[in-house]
Protein backbone atom coordinates (compact mmCIF):
# COMPACT_ATOMS: atom_id res chain seq x y z
CA UNK A 1 0.00 0.00 0.00
CA UNK A 2 1.28 3.47 -0.99
CA UNK A 3 2.30 5.42 1.99
CA UNK A 4 -0.29 8.13 0.99
CA UNK A 5 -3.42 5.73 0.89
CA UNK A 6 -1.76 4.40 4.36
CA UNK A 7 -2.71 7.94 5.77
CA UNK A 8 -5.39 8.95 3.93
CA UNK A 9 -7.08 5.07 5.76
CA UNK A 10 -5.34 5.90 8.90
CA UNK A 11 -6.78 9.54 8.58
CA UNK A 12 -10.40 8.19 7.93
CA UNK A 13 -10.20 5.62 10.45
CA UNK A 14 -9.48 8.20 13.06
CA UNK A 15 -12.55 10.48 12.15
CA UNK A 16 -14.78 7.80 12.15
CA UNK A 17 -13.50 6.66 15.80
CA UNK A 18 -13.53 10.20 16.96
CA UNK A 19 -17.47 10.60 15.35
CA UNK A 20 -18.64 7.75 16.92
CA UNK A 21 -17.09 8.30 20.18
CA UNK A 22 -18.62 12.09 20.64
CA UNK A 23 -21.92 11.15 18.90
CA UNK A 24 -21.97 8.49 21.53
CA UNK A 25 -20.66 10.80 24.52
CA UNK A 26 -22.85 13.26 23.91
CA UNK A 27 -25.91 11.70 24.15
CA UNK A 28 -24.49 9.59 27.23
CA UNK A 29 -26.35 11.59 29.52
CA UNK A 30 -29.79 11.40 28.00
CA UNK A 31 -32.17 9.44 29.90
CA UNK A 32 -34.84 7.75 28.18
CA UNK A 33 -37.64 5.90 29.75
CA UNK A 34 -39.23 3.22 27.42
CA UNK A 35 -42.99 2.30 28.43
CA UNK A 36 -43.61 -1.54 27.66
CA UNK A 37 -41.35 -4.93 27.60
CA UNK A 38 -43.09 -6.48 25.02
CA UNK A 39 -41.33 -6.58 21.37
CA UNK A 40 -41.36 -3.20 20.45
CA UNK A 41 -40.36 -1.70 23.58
CA UNK A 42 -37.25 -4.71 23.89
CA UNK A 43 -36.31 -4.03 20.52
CA UNK A 44 -35.77 -0.21 20.98
CA UNK A 45 -34.40 -0.22 24.48
CA UNK A 46 -31.91 -3.03 23.17
CA UNK A 47 -30.36 -0.57 20.27
CA UNK A 48 -30.62 2.35 22.36
CA UNK A 49 -28.49 0.99 25.44
CA UNK A 50 -26.35 -0.15 22.19
CA UNK A 51 -25.38 3.13 21.36
CA UNK A 52 -24.71 4.75 24.52
CA UNK A 53 -28.01 6.14 26.12
CA UNK A 54 -29.13 5.19 29.44
CA UNK A 55 -32.12 3.23 29.20
CA UNK A 56 -35.03 2.33 31.70
CA UNK A 57 -37.59 0.17 30.73
CA UNK A 58 -41.29 0.07 32.85
CA UNK A 59 -43.92 -2.51 32.49
CA UNK A 60 -46.60 -2.59 34.21
CA UNK A 61 -47.00 -6.62 34.28
CA UNK A 62 -44.36 -8.65 33.26
CA UNK A 63 -42.07 -9.17 30.16
CA UNK A 64 -43.95 -9.98 26.68
CA UNK A 65 -47.27 -10.94 28.56
CA UNK A 66 -49.40 -7.96 26.28
CA UNK A 67 -50.13 -9.32 22.53
CA UNK A 68 -46.60 -9.95 22.07
CA UNK A 69 -46.71 -13.24 24.23
CA UNK A 70 -49.78 -14.13 21.90
CA UNK A 71 -48.85 -13.16 18.32
CA UNK A 72 -48.06 -16.31 15.93
CA UNK A 73 -44.89 -14.04 15.03
CA UNK A 74 -44.49 -14.85 11.28
CA UNK A 75 -41.96 -12.94 9.77
CA UNK A 76 -43.33 -11.65 6.90
CA UNK A 77 -43.45 -9.16 3.93
CA UNK A 78 -45.90 -11.15 1.99
CA UNK A 79 -49.35 -10.03 3.72
CA UNK A 80 -48.04 -6.40 3.16
CA UNK A 81 -49.25 -5.98 -0.70
CA UNK A 82 -51.86 -3.67 -0.43
CA UNK A 83 -49.21 -0.61 -0.10
CA UNK A 84 -45.52 -0.28 -0.93
CA UNK A 85 -44.06 1.51 1.97
CA UNK A 86 -45.55 -0.94 4.44
CA UNK A 87 -44.08 -3.64 2.40
CA UNK A 88 -40.51 -1.74 2.63
CA UNK A 89 -40.89 -1.82 6.10
CA UNK A 90 -41.76 -5.17 6.98
CA UNK A 91 -38.70 -6.37 4.34
CA UNK A 92 -36.89 -3.98 6.51
CA UNK A 93 -37.67 -6.04 9.47
CA UNK A 94 -36.92 -9.28 8.05
CA UNK A 95 -33.81 -8.07 7.62
CA UNK A 96 -33.27 -7.15 10.91
CA UNK A 97 -34.06 -10.17 12.21
CA UNK A 98 -31.50 -11.63 10.07
CA UNK A 99 -28.83 -8.74 11.43
CA UNK A 100 -30.13 -9.73 14.75
CA UNK A 101 -29.01 -13.50 14.55
CA UNK A 102 -25.62 -12.55 13.74
CA UNK A 103 -26.07 -10.16 17.13
CA UNK A 104 -27.06 -12.71 19.20
CA UNK A 105 -25.90 -16.21 17.71
CA UNK A 106 -27.79 -19.00 18.27
CA UNK A 107 -29.38 -17.42 20.92
CA UNK A 108 -32.89 -16.18 19.19
CA UNK A 109 -35.50 -18.52 18.80
CA UNK A 110 -35.59 -18.03 14.62
CA UNK A 111 -36.78 -20.99 12.04
CA UNK A 112 -36.40 -20.03 8.24
CA UNK A 113 -38.00 -22.69 6.89
CA UNK A 114 -39.96 -20.54 4.33
CA UNK A 115 -43.82 -20.27 4.02
CA UNK A 116 -45.70 -22.13 1.95
CA UNK A 117 -49.71 -21.37 0.86
CA UNK A 118 -52.16 -23.28 -1.10
CA UNK A 119 -55.66 -23.13 -1.87
CA UNK A 120 -58.37 -25.63 -2.98
CA UNK A 121 -60.76 -23.46 -5.28
CA UNK A 122 -60.05 -20.85 -8.23
CA UNK A 123 -61.34 -17.90 -6.49
CA UNK A 124 -58.48 -18.70 -3.68
CA UNK A 125 -56.20 -19.15 -5.72
CA UNK A 126 -56.37 -16.36 -7.99
CA UNK A 127 -56.22 -14.03 -5.14
CA UNK A 128 -52.43 -15.91 -3.95
CA UNK A 129 -51.21 -15.33 -7.13
CA UNK A 130 -52.18 -11.73 -7.22
CA UNK A 131 -50.70 -11.03 -4.17
CA UNK A 132 -47.73 -13.82 -5.35
CA UNK A 133 -47.14 -11.23 -9.20
CA UNK A 134 -47.08 -8.31 -7.20
CA UNK A 135 -44.60 -9.01 -4.79
CA UNK A 136 -41.99 -10.59 -7.28
CA UNK A 137 -42.49 -7.44 -9.11
CA UNK A 138 -41.26 -5.80 -6.08
CA UNK A 139 -38.53 -8.09 -5.81
CA UNK A 140 -39.62 -10.27 -2.84
CA UNK A 141 -37.77 -14.12 -2.94
CA UNK A 142 -41.07 -15.97 -4.18
CA UNK A 143 -42.28 -18.44 -6.93
CA UNK A 144 -45.64 -20.68 -7.47
CA UNK A 145 -44.81 -24.34 -7.31
CA UNK A 146 -47.04 -27.16 -8.10
CA UNK A 147 -48.58 -30.02 -6.55
CA UNK A 148 -45.74 -32.25 -6.64
CA UNK A 149 -43.16 -30.39 -5.21
CA UNK A 150 -45.82 -29.18 -2.77
CA UNK A 151 -45.80 -32.77 -1.91
CA UNK A 152 -42.26 -32.87 -1.73
CA UNK A 153 -42.26 -30.07 0.66
CA UNK A 154 -44.63 -31.06 2.98
CA UNK A 155 -44.59 -35.13 2.89
CA UNK A 156 -46.18 -35.55 5.96
CA UNK A 157 -48.99 -33.30 4.85
CA UNK A 158 -52.10 -35.06 3.97
CA UNK A 159 -53.31 -31.87 1.61
CA UNK A 160 -56.45 -32.32 -0.03
CA UNK A 161 -57.57 -31.05 -3.55
CA UNK A 162 -54.70 -28.29 -4.36
CA UNK A 163 -55.82 -25.61 -7.06
CA UNK A 164 -52.80 -23.51 -6.77
CA UNK A 165 -50.09 -23.44 -4.17
CA UNK A 166 -46.67 -20.83 -3.31
CA UNK A 167 -43.47 -20.75 -1.67
CA UNK A 168 -42.10 -17.45 -0.27
CA UNK A 169 -38.54 -18.89 0.66
CA UNK A 170 -37.14 -16.63 2.98
CA UNK A 171 -39.91 -15.82 5.49
CA UNK A 172 -39.51 -17.37 9.10
CA UNK A 173 -41.18 -17.60 12.56
CA UNK A 174 -40.22 -16.93 16.07
CA UNK A 175 -41.16 -17.70 19.52
CA UNK A 176 -41.71 -13.84 20.14
CA UNK A 177 -41.61 -14.91 24.35
CA UNK A 178 -37.96 -16.43 23.95
CA UNK A 179 -37.43 -13.52 21.68
CA UNK A 180 -38.14 -10.37 24.02
CA UNK A 181 -36.28 -12.53 26.69
CA UNK A 182 -32.69 -12.30 24.46
CA UNK A 183 -33.38 -8.51 24.00
CA UNK A 184 -33.50 -7.81 27.29
CA UNK A 185 -30.87 -9.72 28.65
CA UNK A 186 -28.91 -8.19 26.19
CA UNK A 187 -30.07 -4.92 27.26
CA UNK A 188 -29.42 -5.65 30.46
CA UNK A 189 -26.33 -6.53 30.00
CA UNK A 190 -25.41 -3.56 28.44
CA UNK A 191 -26.64 -1.33 31.07
CA UNK A 192 -30.63 -0.82 30.56
CA UNK A 193 -32.89 -0.82 33.84
CA UNK A 194 -35.85 -3.36 33.11
CA UNK A 195 -38.44 -2.12 36.12
CA UNK A 196 -41.64 -4.53 36.74
CA UNK A 197 -44.17 -4.71 37.73
CA UNK A 198 -44.18 -1.15 37.39
CA UNK A 199 -47.28 0.81 35.81
CA UNK A 200 -47.55 4.24 33.83
CA UNK A 201 -49.75 6.44 35.47
CA UNK A 202 -49.16 9.53 33.74
CA UNK A 203 -46.82 11.38 31.79
CA UNK A 204 -45.31 14.40 33.11
CA UNK A 205 -45.44 17.42 30.47
CA UNK A 206 -44.40 20.66 30.98
CA UNK A 207 -44.75 23.09 27.77
CA UNK A 208 -43.79 21.25 25.19
CA UNK A 209 -41.72 18.87 26.45
CA UNK A 210 -42.14 15.62 28.58
CA UNK A 211 -40.03 15.63 31.91
CA UNK A 212 -40.35 11.94 32.98
CA UNK A 213 -43.32 9.94 34.03
CA UNK A 214 -45.23 9.20 36.97
CA UNK A 215 -45.57 5.37 38.08
CA UNK A 216 -46.88 3.45 40.47
CA UNK A 217 -43.34 3.81 42.30
CA UNK A 218 -43.51 7.35 41.72
CA UNK A 219 -41.58 9.76 39.41
CA UNK A 220 -39.11 9.22 36.79
CA UNK A 221 -37.22 12.00 34.82
CA UNK A 222 -36.56 11.70 31.94
CA UNK A 223 -34.98 13.43 28.57
CA UNK A 224 -37.52 11.46 26.03
CA UNK A 225 -40.10 8.33 26.47
CA UNK A 226 -40.84 6.33 23.96
CA UNK A 227 -44.60 4.84 24.09
CA UNK A 228 -44.38 1.08 23.11
CA UNK A 229 -47.22 0.25 25.51
CA UNK A 230 -49.33 -1.90 22.72
CA UNK A 231 -52.64 -1.19 23.68
CA UNK A 232 -52.01 0.29 26.77
CA UNK A 233 -50.68 3.54 24.51
CA UNK A 234 -53.77 5.08 23.40
CA UNK A 235 -54.67 5.80 27.39
CA UNK A 236 -51.19 7.32 27.06
CA UNK A 237 -51.79 9.69 24.22
CA UNK A 238 -55.09 10.45 24.67
CA UNK A 239 -54.18 12.02 28.81
CA UNK A 240 -51.76 14.33 26.49
CA UNK A 241 -54.43 15.28 24.17
CA UNK A 242 -52.61 13.46 21.00
CA UNK A 243 -54.84 11.16 18.68
CA UNK A 244 -53.82 7.54 18.69
CA UNK A 245 -57.29 5.73 17.84
CA UNK A 246 -56.77 1.86 17.69
CA UNK A 247 -59.78 -0.59 16.68
CA UNK A 248 -60.52 -3.79 18.48
CA UNK A 249 -59.47 -6.68 16.60
CA UNK A 250 -58.31 -10.52 17.96
CA UNK A 251 -57.01 -13.90 17.24
CA UNK A 252 -57.23 -17.33 18.78
CA UNK A 253 -54.62 -19.53 18.31
CA UNK A 254 -53.47 -22.97 19.85
CA UNK A 255 -50.09 -23.93 21.74
CA UNK A 256 -49.78 -28.00 21.86
CA UNK A 257 -47.34 -29.89 23.61
CA UNK A 258 -44.32 -30.70 21.72
CA UNK A 259 -44.69 -32.60 18.74
CA UNK A 260 -42.87 -35.28 16.72
CA UNK A 261 -40.92 -32.99 13.96
CA UNK A 262 -43.48 -32.49 11.19
CA UNK A 263 -42.65 -29.29 9.56
CA UNK A 264 -39.61 -26.58 8.51
CA UNK A 265 -41.90 -24.07 7.19
CA UNK A 266 -45.01 -22.18 8.01
CA UNK A 267 -48.00 -23.53 6.20
CA UNK A 268 -50.92 -21.85 4.91
CA UNK A 269 -53.64 -24.34 4.24
CA UNK A 270 -57.07 -23.83 2.71
CA UNK A 271 -58.61 -23.70 6.70
CA UNK A 272 -55.63 -23.32 8.58
CA UNK A 273 -52.40 -21.94 9.21
CA UNK A 274 -49.93 -24.09 11.51
CA UNK A 275 -46.40 -23.56 12.85
CA UNK A 276 -43.66 -25.34 14.92
CA UNK A 277 -41.55 -23.99 17.39
CA UNK A 278 -38.04 -25.24 17.31
CA UNK A 279 -39.55 -26.91 20.94
CA UNK A 280 -41.56 -29.04 19.40
CA UNK A 281 -45.04 -26.85 20.06
CA UNK A 282 -47.30 -26.72 17.17
CA UNK A 283 -48.81 -23.20 17.16
CA UNK A 284 -51.95 -23.22 14.94
CA UNK A 285 -55.45 -20.55 14.05
CA UNK A 286 -58.13 -21.25 11.74
CA UNK A 287 -57.08 -18.93 8.45
CA UNK A 288 -54.71 -16.33 8.87
CA UNK A 289 -54.37 -14.98 12.71
CA UNK A 290 -58.10 -16.59 13.14
CA UNK A 291 -60.27 -14.12 14.88
CA UNK A 292 -62.58 -15.22 17.42
CA UNK A 293 -66.21 -16.60 16.17
CA UNK A 294 -67.14 -15.04 20.35
CA UNK A 295 -68.09 -18.82 21.33
CA UNK A 296 -66.46 -20.95 23.87
CA UNK A 297 -62.64 -20.46 23.97
CA UNK A 298 -61.55 -24.11 24.31
CA UNK A 299 -64.48 -25.55 21.92
CA UNK A 300 -62.89 -22.93 19.61
CA UNK A 301 -59.57 -24.70 20.29
CA UNK A 302 -60.53 -27.86 19.61
CA UNK A 303 -61.92 -26.83 16.04
CA UNK A 304 -58.52 -25.19 15.30
CA UNK A 305 -56.79 -28.55 16.22
CA UNK A 306 -59.63 -30.45 14.30
CA UNK A 307 -59.02 -28.06 11.16
CA UNK A 308 -54.50 -28.50 11.46
CA UNK A 309 -55.33 -32.58 11.55
CA UNK A 310 -57.36 -32.02 8.25
CA UNK A 311 -54.06 -31.57 6.81
CA UNK A 312 -51.58 -33.34 9.57
CA UNK A 313 -53.68 -36.20 10.95
CA UNK A 314 -51.15 -36.93 13.50
CA UNK A 315 -52.46 -33.83 15.01
CA UNK A 316 -55.42 -35.47 15.95
CA UNK A 317 -54.70 -35.97 19.44
CA UNK A 318 -52.75 -33.78 20.07
CA UNK A 319 -52.79 -32.37 23.57
CA UNK A 320 -53.38 -28.51 23.90
CA UNK A 321 -51.35 -26.58 26.13
CA UNK A 322 -52.83 -23.22 25.59
CA UNK A 323 -55.70 -21.32 23.51
CA UNK A 324 -54.73 -17.57 23.15
CA UNK A 325 -57.34 -14.58 22.47
CA UNK A 326 -54.61 -12.09 21.55
CA UNK A 327 -55.52 -8.27 21.10
CA UNK A 328 -53.84 -6.74 18.03
CA UNK A 329 -52.36 -3.09 18.54
CA UNK A 330 -54.27 -2.48 15.54
CA UNK A 331 -53.96 1.35 14.48
CA UNK A 332 -57.15 2.69 12.79
CA UNK A 333 -56.28 2.84 9.25
CA UNK A 334 -54.29 -0.44 10.23
CA UNK A 335 -50.66 0.95 9.39
CA UNK A 336 -47.91 1.80 11.86
CA UNK A 337 -47.27 4.88 13.79
CA UNK A 338 -43.79 5.82 14.62
CA UNK A 339 -42.72 8.87 15.27
CA UNK A 340 -42.37 11.90 17.74
CA UNK A 341 -45.91 13.00 18.98
CA UNK A 342 -47.30 16.35 17.17
CA UNK A 343 -46.32 19.55 19.70
CA UNK A 344 -44.28 17.46 22.03
CA UNK A 345 -40.79 17.09 21.09
CA UNK A 346 -39.67 14.21 23.15
CA UNK A 347 -42.38 11.68 23.27
CA UNK A 348 -41.81 9.18 20.70
CA UNK A 349 -45.19 6.80 19.72
CA UNK A 350 -44.29 3.04 18.47
CA UNK A 351 -47.61 1.26 17.87
CA UNK A 352 -48.14 -1.37 15.23
CA UNK A 353 -49.83 -4.32 14.10
CA UNK A 354 -47.38 -6.69 12.27
CA UNK A 355 -45.02 -5.71 15.32
CA UNK A 356 -43.09 -9.06 15.50
CA UNK A 357 -42.08 -8.85 11.95
CA UNK A 358 -41.01 -5.00 12.32
CA UNK A 359 -39.74 -4.92 15.07
CA UNK A 360 -35.50 -4.63 14.69
CA UNK A 361 -36.80 -1.98 11.81
CA UNK A 362 -38.84 -0.31 14.28
CA UNK A 363 -35.87 -0.32 17.41
CA UNK A 364 -33.44 0.94 14.44
CA UNK A 365 -35.11 3.77 12.70
CA UNK A 366 -36.22 5.30 17.20
CA UNK A 367 -32.75 5.10 17.84
CA UNK A 368 -32.14 6.92 15.12
CA UNK A 369 -34.50 9.60 15.33
CA UNK A 370 -33.86 10.02 19.08
CA UNK A 371 -30.00 9.70 19.24
CA UNK A 372 -28.93 11.33 16.00
CA UNK A 373 -32.06 13.37 15.17
CA UNK A 374 -32.27 11.50 12.26
CA UNK A 375 -36.27 11.37 10.10
CA UNK A 376 -35.81 8.43 7.96
CA UNK A 377 -37.88 8.81 4.88
CA UNK A 378 -39.34 5.61 5.51
CA UNK A 379 -41.00 6.20 7.99
CA UNK A 380 -43.02 9.55 6.43
CA UNK A 381 -46.27 8.18 5.54
CA UNK A 382 -46.32 6.44 9.33
CA UNK A 383 -46.00 9.68 11.53
CA UNK A 384 -48.74 10.04 14.43
CA UNK A 385 -49.57 13.37 12.94
CA UNK A 386 -51.71 11.77 10.11
CA UNK A 387 -54.48 11.89 12.66
CA UNK A 388 -54.14 14.93 14.14
C1 LIG B 1 -53.32 -13.41 17.20
C2 LIG B 1 -52.21 -12.50 16.76
C3 LIG B 1 -51.36 -12.91 15.74
C4 LIG B 1 -50.33 -12.08 15.32
N1 LIG B 1 -49.51 -12.54 14.34
C5 LIG B 1 -48.45 -11.78 13.96
C6 LIG B 1 -47.56 -12.29 12.99
O1 LIG B 1 -47.73 -13.41 12.50
N2 LIG B 1 -46.50 -11.51 12.64
C7 LIG B 1 -46.29 -10.27 13.19
O2 LIG B 1 -45.32 -9.61 12.84
N3 LIG B 1 -47.16 -9.76 14.10
C8 LIG B 1 -48.23 -10.49 14.50
N4 LIG B 1 -49.10 -9.99 15.42
C9 LIG B 1 -48.92 -8.62 15.90
C10 LIG B 1 -47.83 -8.51 16.93
O3 LIG B 1 -47.92 -9.57 17.85
C11 LIG B 1 -47.91 -7.16 17.65
O4 LIG B 1 -47.88 -6.12 16.70
C12 LIG B 1 -46.79 -6.97 18.64
O5 LIG B 1 -46.69 -8.05 19.51
C13 LIG B 1 -47.01 -5.67 19.43
O6 LIG B 1 -45.95 -5.57 20.35
P1 LIG B 1 -45.88 -4.36 21.36
O7 LIG B 1 -44.56 -4.45 22.03
O8 LIG B 1 -46.22 -3.11 20.63
O9 LIG B 1 -47.11 -4.58 22.35
P2 LIG B 1 -47.25 -5.55 23.61
O10 LIG B 1 -46.65 -6.87 23.37
O11 LIG B 1 -48.68 -5.53 24.01
O12 LIG B 1 -46.36 -4.84 24.71
C14 LIG B 1 -46.76 -3.68 25.37
C15 LIG B 1 -46.43 -3.83 26.83
O13 LIG B 1 -46.68 -2.60 27.48
C16 LIG B 1 -47.17 -2.86 28.77
N5 LIG B 1 -47.92 -1.69 29.22
C17 LIG B 1 -49.10 -1.22 28.75
N6 LIG B 1 -49.46 -0.09 29.40
C18 LIG B 1 -48.49 0.16 30.30
C19 LIG B 1 -48.29 1.16 31.27
N7 LIG B 1 -49.18 2.17 31.45
N8 LIG B 1 -47.18 1.12 32.05
C20 LIG B 1 -46.26 0.13 31.89
N9 LIG B 1 -46.41 -0.87 30.97
C21 LIG B 1 -47.50 -0.84 30.18
C22 LIG B 1 -48.03 -4.10 28.59
O14 LIG B 1 -48.18 -4.82 29.80
C23 LIG B 1 -47.25 -4.89 27.54
O15 LIG B 1 -46.39 -5.85 28.10
C24 LIG B 1 -50.14 -10.80 15.90
C25 LIG B 1 -50.98 -10.39 16.93
C26 LIG B 1 -52.01 -11.23 17.36
C27 LIG B 1 -52.89 -10.80 18.48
Amino acid sequence: MQRRQLLQLLGATAVAAAYGRSAAAARSADHVVVIGAGILGASIAYHLVKRGAKVTILEKSAPASGTTGDSFAYLNASTKSSSRPYYELNARGMAGWRRWQLDFGGALPLQWGGAIYWRDEAAATEKLLTTLRTVQEWGYPARRIDERELHDLLPKASLGRVDGAVVYEEEGVVDPVGAVQVLLDRAKSLGATLKFPVEVTGIDVAGDRVRGVKTTEGTIAADTVVVAAGLGSQWLAQSLDVKLPLVASNGVLIHTAPQPKLLDSVVFAPASTIKQSANGRIVSSSGHEGSSDGSDLQQQGQRILANAARYFPTLKDAKIERVSNGQRVLPQDGFPVLGYAPKIGNLYLAVTHSGITLAPAIGQFATQEILDGIAPDSLAPFRPSRFA
